[in-house]
């Protein structure tokens, strides 16, 4: 079994319920892969919970009340409060937090029979597409080390693609799952607003954070997404009432006649030639399969940044007044009374970044601003919404780039927030409509550097965009390879 790191979920969960391999085997081997932390990717390591949930899984393939997934390990973004673990969200104001109780997805994918191998490292708070902006520090890219993995789900992403986890959890406010998951070469899904809970998972900007899977392939993400997604309406009011489908039985139909939208807008000037080139190469493999692509127009696209990054913050800023240093969290040590023992723990605790945005959303919901930005942003989100709707008129699924280049290198955009923001343009949209979305590797850009393209579908129709990515997997063998050394 020498190449057990280099299985996927699904194979894994077949040789463990066979009693080929043993949970502890598994995870043991994985374990051996983190040692020292490669590309920084964990926060938190802890063998001996690992090795305590392998145990437990051992016991329940032994005695025939295993779980489907039983054995098989995942590391989560470290947004997800876990009981086994520390959880922090990246920031050092949740620095050493042990929550009392699992979140949703995390008891799910327990439920399942996962193995938890560890947290995640992120851009704090989930705000950010580089991963810098972890208080715990950088996390590099496995097929280039002096380049970022994306954000804010780098650590899972970095994780996945290193072989160091056989898949991750990511959460996606505006593109987290799926711009980490292109930087990096792996497949990752964000459902449709409201599919998997957002219970324990710590909040940025609640109308538009989802969950969902990273894994190296489409039919990997499904599994997990069938594992983790399903109602959960006592605990998140936003929760979908909809059963969870089995994404996997839905993998195998043709796509011969499938309508693919290509906004023109996503095509644009700003979008580098190397990407173009291997978007426009994985059109031709799903023309050649039977897809017809129809020209279409998201006319709002651009306007996706500024309404996003008014909503966001001004979300971000209500969320995040939860942390002041009472019950939990950073406390400073120096203070007079009450107010200066706020001032001071959210001073000390949160980094550059989260606190800009704090004071941009704390700025566009003040008394005098609220109409002129958060209101009329709202009313545009809806308008974006409405175009996907007229554009889904013409065309089944939607196809284009994740991102305009492929990863940058660490520290290119150091000094310059809005660089950041600018490279979010494609991921915005979906977001902001609540679409299901995913990326899928199409090949390497400039420096051998992998480019996801996007899938866009309608709402709820994981099941369609899981298929097409995997009918293109089935022709293509971009999601297999690895980075050099791995
Ligand atoms: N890059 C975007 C931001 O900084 C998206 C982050 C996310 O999806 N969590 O907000």
């Amino acid at each position: 079994m020498g190449d057990l790191h280099n299985l996927s979920v699904k194979a894994l969960a077949k040789l463990l319920q066979s009693k080929e391999v043993s949970a502890v085997e598994v995870a043991t081997r994985f374990l051996a892969r983190m040692g020292g932390n490669p590309h920084h990717a964990f926060l938190d390591i802890d063998s001996e919970a690992t090795l305590t949930q392998a145990r437990a899984s051992d016991a329940k393939l032994a005695n025939g009340t295993a779980g489907p997934l039983e054995g098989v390990p995942i590391a989560h973004k470290d947004v997800f409060v876990t009981r086994d673990f520390a959880t922090t969200a990246g920031s050092k104001i949740l620095s050493g937090y042990r929550s009392p109780f699992d979140a949703t997805v995390i008891e799910r994918l327990r439920n399942s029979g996962m193995v938890t191998l560890g947290k995640l490292n992120c851009d704090e708070f989930a705000m950010g597409s580089s991963n810098e902006n972890s208080a715990y520090g950088d996390v590099t890219n496995p097929w280039d080390t002096s380049r970022i993995p994306g954000g804010s789900s780098g650590g899972s992403a970095a994780a996945v693609a290193a072989r160091l986890a056989p898949a991750a959890t990511g959460t996606d406010t505006g593109g987290s799952i799926r711009q980490p998951a292109s930087f990096c070469g792996i497949t990752g899904i964000k459902p449709t607003y409201g599919r998997a809970s957002r219970y324990g998972m710590i909040a940025y900007a609640s109308s538009l954070d989802q969950a969902g899977p990273m894994a190296r392939s489409a039919e990997d993400c499904a599994l997990l997404l069938s594992a983790m997604c399903g109602p959960d309406l006592d605990r998140d009011s936003t929760s979908l009432d909809v059963p969870v489908e089995n994404f996997l039985a839905k993998l195998g139909d043709s796509i011969k006649g499938l309508r693919i939208g290509i906004p023109k807008e996503f095509f644009s000037e700003g979008l580098a030639a190397d990407v173009r080139k291997a978007i426009d190469a994985a059109l031709k493999t799903l023309e050649a399969q039977g897809a017809k692509l129809i020209p279409i127009t998201l006319p709002r696209t651009e306007l996706a940044i500024p309404v996003y990054y008014i909503i966001a913050p001004a979300e971000a800023s209500s969320n995040l007044s939860r942390f002041d240093g009472v019950k939990f969290g950073h406390r400073t040590k120096d203070y007079t009374d009450l107010v200066s023992m706020y001032k001071k723990s959210r001073a000390e605790g949160f980094g550059e970044e989260v606190k800009r945005r704090i004071m941009t959303g704390a700025y566009v919901l003040s008394h005098g601003y609220y109409d002129a930005y958060y209101l009329q942003a709202q009313k545009i989100r809806r308008m974006i919404a409405d175009d996907f709707q007229r554009a889904f008129a013409d065309c089944d699924v939607i196809a284009g780039p994740v991102a305009p280049t492929v990863a940058w290198k660490l520290g290119n955009n150091a000094s310059d927030p809005l660089a950041d923001y600018l490279a979010d343009i494609f991921t915005l949209p979906a977001s902001l409509a609540g679409l299901p979305c995913m990326s899928v590797p199409v090949g390497v850009g400039e420096s051998n550097m992998p480019v996801g393209m996007q899938l866009i579908g309608n709402y709820l129709s994981e099941a369609r965009l899981l298929n097409v990515a995997h009918q293109y997997q089935l022709a293509t063998d971009h999601h297999l390879q690895k980075p050099e050394g791995i």
